[in-house]
């Protein structure tokens, strides 16, 4: 993608709907750093050029917290928007829970630590009136590789779909369908950004848990049943009844009814005291 001043190309981190995300180093830096750089062609974007940057550069841009990637700078190519933020090594949440094989699913515990910093992460986007809208296994990155026997900090990325409260509540559907909110799919007029991030969070507790999704895509009854919330909490994996109890508050069809933030963060499987390391 040519000369990147003072980064130097290293590997493609990932692709996906408008760009390429490659890990570079900062040369300048003392000692030089690896980041990660979001490429974005100008071509495509030149049109809601506002829109666009407003939502992938500038709500991120105003969140400086442990647990979301934090941008470092945002410059021009002759060809892209390059966006320069932290490197997160662990990689993605998807190929994390992928390495955990044959069942590729969490232990109780790891997705409790998981789902705890999620939610504080998410907790302050929305006090700062940002809402993400496409929370989902991929755009949620770990700072370590997998095993380490550490326990990898989260970091929420990919602001590319996310609303400022300032801009009146969310009437567009954006998202990728299996985290998307049945208030969404169900086209009301105007939705909480924020309660449809929480059932996006729901999905993942239930996906890193149970190695699988609530909702099936390839069901072509699929938006009937997110609209319904008609799923089921296997019943072979072994988890406690307190976690069962949460997901099955959270993804809850009406947002009136579905918890709030304060009230995960209070929820007895939220504080629980797990098994350090399991
Ligand atoms: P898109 O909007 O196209 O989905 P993302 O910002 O989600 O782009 O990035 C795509 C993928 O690139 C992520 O799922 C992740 O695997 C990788 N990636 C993105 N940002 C980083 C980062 N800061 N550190 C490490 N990997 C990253
Ligand atoms: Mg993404
Ligand atoms: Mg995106």
């Amino acid at each position: 993608v040519g000369n990147l001043g003072r980064y130097t190309q290293e590997e493609v981190l990932g692709s996906g709907s408008f760009g390429l995300v490659i890990r570079a180093i900062d040369q300048e830096a003392q000692p030089p750093v690896h980041v990660a750089i979001k490429l974005l062609p100008r071509g495509n974007f030149i049109k809601n050029f506002k829109t666009y940057v407003n939502r992938e550069i500038l709500h991120q841009s105003s969140l400086k917290h442990p647990f979301i990637i934090s941008l470092r700078e945002v410059f021009l190519t002759p060809t892209h928007l390059a966006i320069a933020m932290e490197y997160a090594k662990g990689g993605n949440l998807f190929h994390y829970v992928l390495q955990h094989k044959p069942l590729c699913r969490l232990s109780e515990a790891k997705a409790q630590w998981i789902f705890q910093q999620l939610i504080i992460g998410l907790d302050y986007c929305h006090r700062r009136g940002v809402a993400n809208r496409d929370l989902k296994l991929e755009n949620l990155l770990l700072d370590r590789e997998g095993n380490t026997g550490i326990r990898p900090l989260l970091k929420i990325c990919d602001f590319g779909f996310s609303k400022h409260e300032m801009n009146s509540s969310a009437k567009t559907s954006v998202g990728t369908p299996i985290y998307m909110a049945p208030e969404i799919i169900y086209g009301s007029n105007r939705y909480d950004a924020k309660m449809a991030d929480l059932w996006s969070c729901g999905i993942i507790l239930y996906a890193v848990l149970f190695g699988r999704y609530p909702f099936d895509a390839q069901d072509r009854d699929y938006a009937r049943k997110i609209v319904n919330a008609d799923y089921e909490v296997p019943v072979d994996v072994p988890v406690n009844p307190e976690c069962v109890d949460l997901l099955l508050r959270i993804l809850v069809a009406d947002p009136a009814e579905r918890l709030s933030i304060e009230d995960i963060k209070m929820h007895p499987w939220f504080l629980r005291d797990l098994p350090r390391g399991a």
